[in-house]
């Protein structure tokens, strides 16, 4: 993922997918992990773009800024599903796991204990997740952007 799309790298870890993105990594860099891990590289950039294809990299050249449309063309070009799916930490990439109320007395706002039945902690950073507004509201833009998708087959 190129320096530039932090927030469409959260959103693809919140499908699940394994999105590495790192605001400081340099084009060199990010082919060669591409190269190395058989990743897709995803993009702004022309130039990038036309360098990885170049080497024979799979590569997606994103034509809009907005993160809606730019998931719309994630999904068309990728055919994925625009689910909520939490595997992977949004924030880390790291993997989650499901993690019983029991254990998060500590690290979860009671309120939000009370509330919901479901949690995931990263294994990686130790965030918590928990299906709570934000999720929701992520859920509906999601649902838009798939009927957009569907529409426009
Ligand atoms: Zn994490």
């Amino acid at each position: 993922m190129d320096a530039h799309l932090g927030k469409l790298a959260r959103w693809l870890r919140m499908l699940g997918h394994d999105v590495t993105y790192d605001p400081q990594v340099t084009d060199t860099a990010l082919l060669e992990e591409g190269r190395k891990r058989g990743r897709i590289i995803v993009t702004r950039d022309k130039e990038l773009f036309q360098k990885a294809i170049k080497t024979s990299l799979n590569a997606i050249l994103l034509k809009n800024d907005k993160i809606t449309k730019q998931l719309k063309e994630i999904a068309i070009r990728l055919k994925i599903s625009l689910e909520l799916n939490p595997t992977r930490c949004s924030i880390c990439n790291g993997m989650l796991v499901k993690v019983s109320k029991q254990f998060l007395t500590q690290k979860v706002p009671k309120r939000s204990l009370k509330a919901y039945n479901e949690f995931w902690e990263c294994q990686k950073c130790g965030k918590i997740f928990w299906p709570g507004i934000h999720w929701k509201n992520i859920s509906k833009t999601l649902q838009k952007i798939s009927k957009s998708v569907n529409t426009n087959k």
